[in-house]
């Protein structure tokens, strides 16, 4: 089935464009990272505010490079320089999105757009107008009209953040309600888990960084290559930027059942999948998600966000065994992690070593203490990971979600799992992604059509 998905559960505005077997013809994120980078982590009013000022472009951009120009002929498009800095967002909250092609930013305009902000609210309008900088709205409006064989929308219902769900809920509501369509709703970690079926090819990914205010707008749409083909491990890249090169196929290669684990800055999930109807959460974190507690130290550390990259990238040049850093819940509760305590354990690091100025002026101390603190990470998520295995009696894993990325996780995995079929998605698959969305959506049942225009979004939403 052709499925055109959608994904804002977070910091990713995201459209794909998936078709039957996971053949993606479409993978277009707009990431909102350097937004929230200002703040350290992710402010969920401006999540919301980036998400409705992307999400119909991001569409357009996801039927563009799906089934060609056409679309762009019809209308606003992200593809240019001048017209990404055109789009420029106000990261300050309270501040002013200014929208340059999607009058989209205040109440009335999100109802005349057909989205509507409240949970199952009635949607007002069918038509999604898109209107150009500058020209009469009336004249410049136009519609992403469904002329590509398009037989089904996907979205993301949670869990994830309310107001970030919201847009592409509504958004997805109002496609599927305006082209007559089914409308299948998908768990996300559901999405992190299937999205190692994903056949992607070569030049279908796109990926946008939004500037931070007053900067000029370096990021253009970069064209992903490909993601590479199923194997232990695959080769690491900054998120966003640069991809590896063969294409991936990896539905013949891998079966079920499975134990995935999906790792990000908002969960940490162990789950057995014994087909994509059947998931077990076997267990998850009961503090901070790893992503988070990457960014939380980098944070302590003057490292910026997000932290996971720039901490990886330490720890490689670092003595793992240069701090004693605790392994919390190793040995008791059986699949669950917290990863809030190692945290802490790093901050009173940082103060026994005579404050954050002395450790920084050392030439091995900050990398010591990112290798040591990636350690105890690893070792935590590797230890319940094999003890899963082995109870379960489980011999193929997924490793996916931002965290996924991270190098060091890869080498001591493939290292220490060599019995075991492991699979890490490429990057760009691991951080949030809509194709991930559109391949689980293939297995899911549509809701009846009477009851998709109540969908609701649900931020707590437990794996079904
Ligand atoms: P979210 O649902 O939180 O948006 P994503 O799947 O987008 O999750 O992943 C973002 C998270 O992944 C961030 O917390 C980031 O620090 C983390 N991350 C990204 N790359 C790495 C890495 N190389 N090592 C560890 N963590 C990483
Ligand atoms: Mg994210």
């Amino acid at each position: 089935m052709r499925i055109l998905a959608i994904e804002t559960s977070c910091d990713e505005t995201a459209a794909a464009v998936v078709e039957d077997d996971c053949r993606v013809l479409s993978n277009v994120i707009v990431s909102q990272m350097r937004v929230h980078s200002v703040y350290s982590g992710v402010v969920p009013e401006l999540a919301s505010r980036c998400h409705i000022e992307y999400m119909l472009p991001v569409v357009r951009e996801a039927l563009e490079v799906a089934f060609g120009g056409e679309v762009r002929s019809a209308g606003f498009s992200l593809s240019s320089h001048e017209k990404v800095r055109s789009a420029g967002l106000s990261p300050s909250p309270g501040g002013e999105i200014r929208s340059a092609g999607l009058s989209l930013s205040s109440h009335e305009k999100v109802r005349s757009a057909g989205l509507s902000p409240s949970p199952g609210g009635e949607i007002r309008s069918a038509g999604l107008s898109l209107s150009s900088p500058g020209e009469n709205r009336a004249k410049a409006s136009t519609r992403i009209e469904n002329r590509y064989g398009i037989e089904a929308i996907a979205v993301t219902r949670g869990p994830g953040l309310i107001g970030s769900l919201l847009v592409g809920v509504e958004t997805a509501k109002t496609l599927a309600w305006t082209w007559n369509l089914p409308l299948i709703p998908v768990h996300h970690t559901m999405g992190h888990l299937l999205s190692v079926f994903c056949e992607l090819p070569e030049g279908q990914s796109r990926i946008l960084e939004i500037p931070p205010e007053g900067q000029p707008a370096s990021a253009q749409w970069e064209t992903i290559p490909a993601a590479s083909p199923i194997r232990p491990i695959g080769p690491i890249c900054p998120i966003g930027l640069t991809s590896p090169t063969a294409p991936t196929r990896p539905t013949a290669a891998f079966d079920y059942p499975y134990l995935g684990l999906v790792i990000s800055g908002g969960h940490s999930s162990l789950v057995r999948v014994d087909s994509p109807l059947r998931m077990r959460l076997l267990g998850s974190t009961l503090d901070d998600a790893p992503g988070e507690a990457y960014d939380k130290v980098a944070k302590c550390l003057g490292l910026g966000y997000p932290g996971g990259p720039v901490v990886d990238r330490l720890a490689a040049e670092g003595d793992s065994e240069a701090f004693a850093l605790p392994r919390p819940l190793l040995h008791t509760r059986e699949y669950d992690f917290s990863f809030s305590g190692l945290k802490t354990a790093v901050v009173r690091a940082i103060q026994d070593f005579g404050g954050l100025a002395r450790l920084r002026e050392s030439e091995t101390a900050l990398k010591d203490l990112c290798a040591s603190f990636q350690a105890a990470v690893i070792d935590v998520l590797l230890k319940k990971t094999e003890r899963a295995l082995k109870r379960e009696r489980l011999r193929r894993l997924v490793v996916a979600g931002g965290v996924a990325c991270n190098r060091g996780l890869r080498a001591k995995a493939a290292r220490r799992l060599q019995s075991v079929h492991l699979v890490f998605p490429p990057p760009v698959l691991c951080t949030d992604n809509a194709a991930m969305i559109g391949a689980a959506a293939q297995y899911l049942p549509p809701l009846p059509r009477s009851e998709a225009l109540a969908l609701d979004a649900r931020a707590g939403w437990e794996l079904p």
